[in-house]
């Protein structure tokens, strides 16, 4: 193995630490701040200024992260194979 073959690896190997390091993430802290309402759950009306409920994470101000999405996914076709 050169120096060469390497670095060619070098972009694969940060592609696969980026894609473990954001599904530990998702494993650790599955919901992250909306991305609607920055996070307030309210969500201020264009024409008045009044405040509405965002509807996205439907006041919470959370959303489920899609990495999660997957995981979740994954697993419950894990289990509806394993019934
Ligand atoms: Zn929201």
């Amino acid at each position: 193995m050169t120096p060469r073959d390497l670095l060619a690896a070098l972009p694969c190997l940060a592609l696969a630490l980026a894609t473990l390091g954001y599904l530990a993430v998702c494993v650790v802290a599955p919901f992250g701040r909306c991305g609607t309402c920055d996070g307030t759950g309210r969500k201020r009306s264009p024409l008045t200024r009044a405040g509405r409920e965002c509807r996205r994470c439907a006041g919470t101000g959370l959303r489920l992260r899609v990495g999660r999405h997957v995981i979740n996914h994954i697993k419950d076709e894990y289990e509806a194979g394993n019934r």
